[in-house]
């Protein structure tokens, strides 16, 4: 985490940055009172609810409840790492960062990544222009016509042409550019003939698909042939700044609105992507070529953890999309299928039926894993016979002993029994006796009870002053202690607080980085926390949200120091107020110690005396 980073310089940009400024950028604010808002970038809303307290440094969902300082806003929206985003704040502001050394080795491995980016970048501006200016670039034209690709939309995933008459004119252009032939090949973008030796260019007579990583970084080509040809499609090799594995097509077009509708569409091919976007599915990606990997799920569970898998109708697209549900599995995303219908692939059924159709297919005929899995054993085996019956239930078993909810279970036990015109008890007899491990049900413990985190709390306005204000902070340990506080979320936030009170500078951005760091699990800041019940909790979300939430909130605050008083009166007067209470529910009980008679004379006395201060 910040560990990269001095934590001056996190403090100098936390203090620096104009949020408005900053979240301005992405949301369109109005001011209301003290905070502004907007409608939410994370989540599709009509009525704004996305608040930015300037004040305070902080931007926070009262919808989906996300949020945090000028960083955390940049990491969230820009889909980066705290170093990233930290490091580009940095930059803007003219903050210097102190580079720790590389090694010789490291700093030329650094150097060769960086030309190679742009060698890309290069390459991907040069067959664009080549798209719009080579003669000879008229067939691509035609074919992008032909299979519906219209300007703008070409422009946006920034498609190209590698020319057919020049098969040299890429590594040339680079060449004038100052990169070395041995750079070129290393790049990918330029190959060795074994008979003359001379480079010529990876590409040609193709369109041209750029690969771009999340952030929008060129870093592989994927070329279709225009005419005839082998192959059809022809892909960068892995490279330096290129692993396939571990990318998806169309991230970066469709990360912010995977992130909206919450759901990601995952195709074949660049066409189904294209045309996804064209029609305006655009929360569309591809697996590049391959079937989908661990990598490229857990790169999608950034965005989201529900996914639809759209594959091609055909066999290879049903191979694919069983191979898919595995993975998409083990990472625990919550899977929906379609298959379109006879063998059509996503390019060709938009095409035909358009956005308003898609929608519809998807409504009416996307399965989950289990259904798709017992329609494509319907299709396998034949469902008369008895050993076509037995066949489809064993190819099922396995992922029915793999589904976690025992409704979801049940429930599809009796779809399939009813369909294959057995008894469910046969079923689940067959169940028991494969010996397979049932996966036992979702264990809610798993995940941490949510903090009651409603601020009507008596005690949260004292404690938003007191995690601002250091001398707040101290007056309110010395007069209250630190466990009054009405809710369990306050009595964690004032231990958070406690915990790093000797370099805790009182900006609540930093609290909140604070915060994450704790939850990531950096053990030395755990380790302030005495309490192993508060060090647990600490790492329950929504402490980060109640903070959020408690600094964005409006309340009266003319005078700190002297509301901090007042509040810290109230709650002095509701503690004796509830001694006195009890002592007086002995009394009536029976108890007439002449103890428990001075105890109570004594604690009126205070309360009166309090009473008396505040007016
Ligand atoms: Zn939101």
């Amino acid at each position: 985490m910040a560990g990269l980073i001095p934590q001056e310089i996190i403090e100098e940009i936390n203090r620096r940055v104009d949020i408005l400024d900053l979240v301005g950028r992405y949301v369109s604010l109005r001011r209301t009172g003290r905070n502004y808002i907007g409608l939410c970038p994370f989540h599709n809303e009509d009525t704004p609810s996305f608040t930015v307290t300037p004040d305070k440094q902080i931007c926070y969902c009262f919808g989906c409840q996300k949020g945090g300082g000028p960083i955390n806003f940049l990491m969230e929206i820009e889909n980066l790492s705290f170093v990233e985003a930290a490091r580009k704040l940095a930059a803007e502001l003219g903050i210097v960062i102190p580079e720790k050394a590389l090694s010789p080795q490291e700093e030329k491995k650094r150097q060769e990544r960086n030309q190679i980016f742009n060698m890309h970048k290069l390459a991907a501006e040069f067959y664009a222009a080549q798209l719009a200016n080579n003669a000879n670039s008229r067939i691509a034209i035609e074919y992008m016509k032909k299979r519906d690709i219209p300007q703008e939309l070409a422009k946006s995933f920034m498609l190209g042409y590698a020319p057919d008459n020049d098969w040299e004119a890429l590594c040339r252009h680079l060449q004038k550019k100052g990169y070395s032939y041995a750079l070129i090949e290393k790049a990918g973008l330029g190959g060795k003939s074994a008979k003359t030796g001379k480079l010529y260019d990876k590409f040609h007579s193709r369109l041209i698909f750029p690969i771009s990583d999340y952030k929008g970084q060129v870093i592989a080509f994927g070329g279709r042939i225009i005419g005839d040809g082998t192959p059809k499609y022809l892909n960068s090799t892995e490279t330096p700044i290129y692993n396939k594995s571990a990318n998806l097509f169309g991230l970066h077009q469709a990360g912010s609105n995977i992130r909206k509708l919450d759901r990601a569409v995952i195709m074949e091919g660049y066409m189904d992507v294209l045309m996804a976007h064209r029609y305006g599915v655009n929360n569309a990606v591809a697996s590049l070529g391959t079937a989908l990997t661990k990598e490229q799920a857990q790169l999608l569970r950034r965005y989201t953890d529900k996914v639809l898998l759209a594959y091609d109708g055909d066999n290879a697209g049903q191979k694919a999309s069983l191979r898919g549900i595995e993975i998409l599995r083990a990472a625990n995303f919550d899977i929906k299928l379609i298959t379109l219908p006879n063998g059509m692939d996503p390019d060709d059924f938009l095409k035909k039926e358009g956005k308003e159709g898609w929608d519809n297919y998807v409504a009416h005929n996307s399965l989950g894993v289990l259904e798709f899995l017992l329609n494509a054993a319907l299709q396998k085996f034949d469902k008369q016979s008895v050993h076509g019956k037995s066949s489809i239930v064993s190819e099922l078993l396995p992922a029915i002993a793999n589904t976690q909810s025992v409704v979801e279970r049940d429930s599809f036990i009796r779809l399939m029994a009813d369909k294959l015109g057995v008894l469910p008890e046969t079923v689940y007899a067959d169940l028991r006796k494969s010996g397979l491990k049932i996966a036992a049900p979702k264990a809610a413990a798993a995940k941490a009870a949510p903090l009651n985190i409603n601020l009507s709390s008596k005690t949260a306005p004292l404690l938003r002053i007191a995690i601002e204000n250091k001398k707040v902070f101290d007056k309110v340990e010395a007069e209250l202690g630190l466990d009054f506080w009405n809710t369990k979320a306050e009595c964690l936030l004032a231990a958070v607080v406690k915990a790093n009170y000797s370099d805790y500078n009182w900006q609540p951005a930093t609290l909140l980085e604070k915060i994450d760091e704790m939850q990531a699990g950096n053990p030395q800041d755990l380790a302030n926390i005495k309490e192993e019940n508060t060090r647990k909790s600490v790492q329950n979300e929504g402490i980060k949200q109640f903070l959020l939430k408690l600094l964005s909130k409006e309340f009266p605050e003319d005078n700190n120091l002297r509301l901090a008083d007042e509040y810290i009166r109230g709650v002095k007067i509701a503690i004796i107020q509830q001694e006195i209470n009890n002592m007086l529910e002995r009394l009536k009980n029976g108890e007439a110690d002449p103890e428990l008679l001075s105890a109570l004379t004594e604690s009126q006395k205070q309360m009166q005396a309090l009473r008396r201060t505040g007016n």
